[in-house]
């Protein structure tokens, strides 16, 4: 059977509501005081996890300062091994929301299990990591909420399976939904993982939600958070979320990824600087 029109694009397209229609402006979202989508530039920030009332509310004034938009930090820590340090828990969401309190960031932070949703009610965006972007019953029930969700590709997962794991979410009635590229397993062993950075354009072709790009885990390598940030700016990525550590030698989780606040003071300014330099240029066209 010959299949034409309507029917030929739903096949080639199967996420029905999370691709882009010719004829649609493309997803804002609000989160707090941060934006994300429409232009702007979205600048999460903070440590992999939640270490002490300390370390979240040093880190996320530092932040702040240097031009985040939004505070991140794990509180429940989705880890490879149990006898890895597993997170503060709602120990750890409850110190996140003083930082949140305090500096008035939006704060984002993972969620691992559906008996966990009601202690989120204050935080401003629910991250999905890469272990659970395929957590359909995860996604289904997140789908009826109203909330922002960060949704995080899989270690080993194409974009169309990204893009349905989004659809799960748009077709429960949740539209809120960001895209995160976070680098996928290659046979590179340089690194933790390899940056699709193609991902971005693509994404941005294929979907009207905003993406997000995560340059820590992408290569698990502190010095190369600095180069991605500013190519996946370049490449026209919505935002980009970064660990900072005040202390990467010893943080809990992460720390040969995390930069330090300096690092990202100097990032956040560069970031920007090319956000707005391509932003000029085209107005000028
Ligand atoms: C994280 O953001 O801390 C995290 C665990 O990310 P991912 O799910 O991408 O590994
Ligand atoms: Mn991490």
């Amino acid at each position: 059977m010959v299949v034409i029109g309507k029917e030929k694009i739903s096949k080639a397209r199967p996420y029905k509501k999370t691709s882009k229609k010719d004829d649609s402006p493309n997803t804002v979202i609000q989160a707090g005081s941060a934006v994300i989508g429409g232009g702007g530039l979205t600048i999460i920030a903070g440590p992999c996890s939640i270490e002490s009332r300390e370390q979240i509310l040093a880190i996320a004034r530092e932040v702040k300062a240097a031009g985040a938009t939004m505070l991140r930090g794990g509180a429940f820590k989705p880890r490879t091994s149990p006898y890895s340090f597993q997170g503060l828990g709602y120990e750890g969401l409850k110190l996140l929301l003083e930082a949140k309190k305090e500096t008035g960031l939006p704060v984002i932070t993972e969620i691992v299990s559906l008996s966990h949703l009601d202690l989120f009610e204050e935080v401003d965006v629910i991250q999905v990591g890469a272990r659970n972007m395929q957590n359909f019953e995860l996604l289904r029930e997140l789908g009826q909420i109203k909330k922002p969700i960060l949704l995080k590709r899989g270690l080993a997962s194409t974009l169309e399976e990204l893009l349905l794991s989004a659809e799960y979410l748009l077709s429960g009635g949740n539209q809120e939904v960001i895209l995160c590229e976070r680098g996928i397993r290659t046979f590179e062993r340089h690194t933790k993982n390899t940056l699709d950075i193609s991902a971005v354009p693509l994404l941005k072709e294929l979907s009207h939600l905003p993406v997000i790009v995560d340059p820590s885990h992408a290569t698990g390598i502190a010095s190369l958070v600095h180069p991605l940030s500013l190519s996946a700016v370049a490449s026209g990525a919505d935002g980009i979320m970064v660990e900072v550590h005040n202390d990467p030698k010893n943080a809990l989780c992460d720390g040969p990824q995390s930069i330090t606040p300096l690092e990202f003071r100097l990032l956040a300014k560069e970031a920007i600087l090319i956000q707005k330099t391509l932003k000029d240029s085209r107005a000028a066209l």
